[in-house]
C-alpha cells in the first residue's frame, strides 16, 4: 500500500482495520488488470481508498472501482444504536448522508479518476447491473435482507477466477451478527461456484471456480 495513500485511509471515517485494508489492497491489485472492481457499503470511503489505491498503482485506464451505497447509513448507524455518528446526519433533512464525506475522502486522496460512486440501493443497482467483476467486495447492510440481496444480486457477476471478498464473517456468534456468514459467506461456497483462499480477521477471500459472470451460482 503506497504511504500517501496509506494516510488518507486511516484518516477516513469508517470500519476498515488497517491490515484488512491492506488485504484489499493486495488482491484488487492482483485482480484490477482482468476488469473493473466493485465494493457494496461506501459509507465515508475508508475501504474505497485502499481498492482506489490499487487501481492507481494498477496504473491502468480501465482500472476503476465502482463503489455501491444509499449513503443513509445501515441500521446500526442510526440514532440509538452503536454506530451511530451525529456529525454524518444532514442537519436539513435530519438524516444521516455520509456522501459529502466520501466525496471529501476521494478527493483529497487524489482518487477521482479511479474511484466512482453508484449512489443508490444495493439491490437496485444490482437489477441492472451487466458487467463482470474481477473483484467484488461486499461490506454493506448487515441485516438479513440486505445480506441476501447482496449475495443474489451482485455475486453472480464475479467472473470466473475472480474474487468475491465478504467483511464481517463472524463464524462464532459470539463475535458479531450472523447474516454476512450465514447469507453470503456459506451460501458461496455451498453453491460450489467459490472456494476460499483466504480468511483475516473477519474478512474472507474467496474464488469463482464455476461459471462465467451473470451465470446462476451452483
Ligand atoms: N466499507 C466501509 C463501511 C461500510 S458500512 C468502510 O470501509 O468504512 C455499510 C454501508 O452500507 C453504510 O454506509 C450503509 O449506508 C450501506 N448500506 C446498507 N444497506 C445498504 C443497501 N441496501 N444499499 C446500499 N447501501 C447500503
Ligand atoms: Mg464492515
Amino acid at each position: 500500500m503506497p504511504a500517501d495513500l496509506l494516510e488518507h485511509a486511516l484518516a477516513a471515517k469508517g470500519f476498515m482495520p488497517p491490515e484488512e485494508g491492506a488485504l484489499l489492497f493486495r488482491h484488487a491489485l492482483q485482480r484490477l488488470p482482468h476488469g473493473p472492481v466493485l465494493e457494496v457499503g461506501t459509507y465515508c470511503g475508508k475501504s474505497a481508498v485502499y481498492l482506489g489505491a490499487a487501481a492507481r498503482e494498477a496504473g491502468e485506464p480501465g482500472a476503476v472501482v465502482f463503489t455501491v451505497d444509499h449513503h443513509r447509513g445501515s441500521e446500526e448507524n442510526q440514532a440509538g444504536w452503536e454506530h451511530h455518528d451525529t456529525t454524518l446526519v444532514d442537519p436539513d433533512l435530519g438524516r444521516i448522508d455520509t456522501l459529502p464525506f466520501f466525496r471529501r475522502t476521494i478527493a483529497a486522496a487524489g482518487l477521482e479518476e479511479h474511484v466512482v460512486a453508484v449512489v443508490g440501493r444495493s439491490g437496485t443497482v444490482s437489477a441492472h447491473w451487466r458487467t463482470p467483476l474481477s473483484l467484488l467486495f461486499i461490506d454493506g447492510g448487515h441485516g438479513e435482507q440486505p445480506a441476501r440481496e447482496d449475495f443474489a444480486g451482485w455475486a453472480p457477476w464475479v467472473a470466473y477466477d475472480g474474487l468475491l471478498v465478504v467483511h464481517d464473517v463472524f463464524p462464532d456468534p459470539a463475535d458479531g451478527g450472523r447474516p454476512p456468514y450465514e447469507l453470503i459467506y456459506l451460501p458461496a461456497l455451498a453453491s460450489g461456484a467459490f472456494e476460499e483462499v483466504e480468511a483475516l480477521g473477519s474478512m474472507r477471500v474467496l474464488r469463482r471456480v464455476r461459471g462465467e459472470a451473470g451465470d446462476a451460482l451452483g
